[in-house]
């Protein structure tokens, strides 16, 4: 029997999504949106779903790339953030961009009149009653609202700052210059891909970082302390020519089997999925612009043609541990009634808010249906943020290597835009098999 009323705190992406996908199938929504009254530092208006920041929810190509597969997911899904963004579409080439003033009017005006939504403008904590909630409060969760929901799932559950490291596709590293290997031979080998460096290279990498440009802290993020325990690579070099080789690019414990000499540093890579697709740059986290992550990433030997599926980030973001305090459902494990969604459950990008607001609505509404499959982008989404790794989570954008492989027959394994396609052919089969089910 689904829940008759239920409460969404947080109309952004993910909060207005989740209204509607209640709201139509039936069910009442108190709405509770905090802006006007109580503004956050990066909106700028009392609009649901206002963009913060860029006007485009990326590729729009459904047959190559990730995110385009979501969009189509969510369309199908009669996703109202979709139905939005394509009324409200400007020329952007091959992505989605919109015009942010009518996307978000029309969003608002959309929710506001519908029958089934009450609408309220006030701050909201973490409810202690048994309403069904959903919590989609953003990146920029209130002070109040995160402090309720640290005190439940435990300081070390909820974070203010993403230090991402960037990631990179395995198949796309030289293995005749990386080797599997843990520091001191503890553990499985193969949780971690080692680069080596001689001195001339490493004194190289040193003076690159130092040289490249960054991306500046915006006024309020300079606000909240952070630092010492996940410093940028770059701040780190400044610090000296040796701390990198003292720090997260320690030689020790590791032997080369390309170097005739002892590496002056080892860049680590450790597995970021079960499947060992995607390895993730220990420690490298940093600000350093996109296109000079890339290049200079890219001067570390074995990663000349690296592809990187994420590249690294410092930001402020409320964000929890999703696969330690939430089960597959999305429901906080401390407090089942409270469901969260958006960029608050530990996912990144407007896109990725929007397809767990989606279904945090649709599990609200129908607790028991089945979940999406993970070859799905929306099941593999859901998949990362409910059950990704615990020791090493950090929100990320949809890529492929969050899905399982695609079954590929013979033993040459198909690559590039042919490979993608095997997993956007997939996860549409998949998804309409999906909507049978849960008959929607
Ligand atoms: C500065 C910044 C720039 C970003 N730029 C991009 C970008 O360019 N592209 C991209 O894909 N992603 C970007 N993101 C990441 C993220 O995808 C977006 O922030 C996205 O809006 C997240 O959707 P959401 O629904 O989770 O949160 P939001 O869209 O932020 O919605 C959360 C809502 O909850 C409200 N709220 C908060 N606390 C309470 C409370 N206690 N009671 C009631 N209401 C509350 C807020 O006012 C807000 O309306 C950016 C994030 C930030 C912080």
């Amino acid at each position: 029997m689904p829940h008759q009323k239920v409460r969404v705190i947080g109309a952004g992406l993910a909060g207005s999504e989740a209204a509607w996908q209640l709201a139509q199938k039936g069910i009442t929504v108190d709405l509770i949106e905090m802006r006007p009254d109580t503004m956050t530092p990066a909106h700028t208006t009392g609009d649901c779903a206002e963009l913060v920041c860029s006007n485009s929810l990326r590729s729009d190509d459904v047959q190559t790339s990730a995110v385009g597969l979501l969009h189509e997911e969510l369309r199908r899904m009669g996703s109202l953030i979709m139905i939005a963004a394509d009324a409200c579409s400007v020329p952007a080439g091959g992505a989605l961009a919109v015009n942010r003033h009518d996307f978000s009017k029309m969003i608002t005006q959309k929710l506001k009149s519908h029958p089934l939504i009450r609408y309220e403008v006030r701050h909201m904590g973490l409810p202690t009653d048994d309403v069904p909630t959903i919590v989609a409060t953003g990146p920029l969760t209130s002070g109040p609202m995160a402090d309720d929901i640290q005190t439940l799932t435990g300081d070390e559950s909820l974070h203010f700052f993403d230090a991402i490291a960037p990631i990179v596709y395995t198949d796309s590293i030289n293995m005749e210059k990386a080797w599997y290997q843990s520091r001191y031979d503890k553990g499985d080998k193969y949780d971690y891909l080692n680069l080596a460096l001689t001195k001339e290279q490493y004194e190289q990498f040193v003076r690159d970082l130092l040289a490249g440009e960054k991306v500046a802290f915006k006024e309020w993020e300079k606000e909240t302390p952070y630092f010492e325990g996940c410093l940028p690579i770059e701040v780190m070099a400044e610090r000296g020519m040796d701390t990198l080789a003292f720090g997260p690019m320690k030689p020790v414990g590791l032997t080369s089997p390309h170097l005739t000499e002892r590496p002056k540093a080892v860049v680590q890579l450790r597995k970021e999925n079960k499947e060992g697709n995607l390895m993730n740059m220990v420690g490298f986290q940093t600000k350093l612009t996109y296109g000079e992550q890339t290049r200079i990433f890219r001067t570390i030997p074995g990663l000349e043609d690296a592809i990187f599926a994420r590249l690294g980030g410092i930001h402020r973001n409320t964000f929890v541990c999703g696969p330690k305090v939430l089960d597959e459902r999305l429901c906080l494990k401390k407090r089942p009634s409270v469901r969260l969604a958006g960029q608050v459950s530990g996912c990144e990008g407007y896109v990725e808010s929007t397809a767990m607001g989606l279904l945090a609505g649709l599990l609200t509404a129908f607790p028991e249906m089945p979940l999406p499959p993970a070859t799905t982008a929306l099941g593999a989404m859901l998949r990362h943020v409910t059950q990704g790794n615990i020791d090493t989570y950090q929100p990320m954008n949809i890529n492929f290597g969050l899905f399982p492989e695609p079954e590929t027959e013979g033993p040459r394994k198909i690559k590039g835009a042919d490979r993608k396609k095997l997993y956007t052919t997939r996860a549409l089969r998949d998804l309409e098999e999906w909507k049978k089910q849960i008959n929607l």
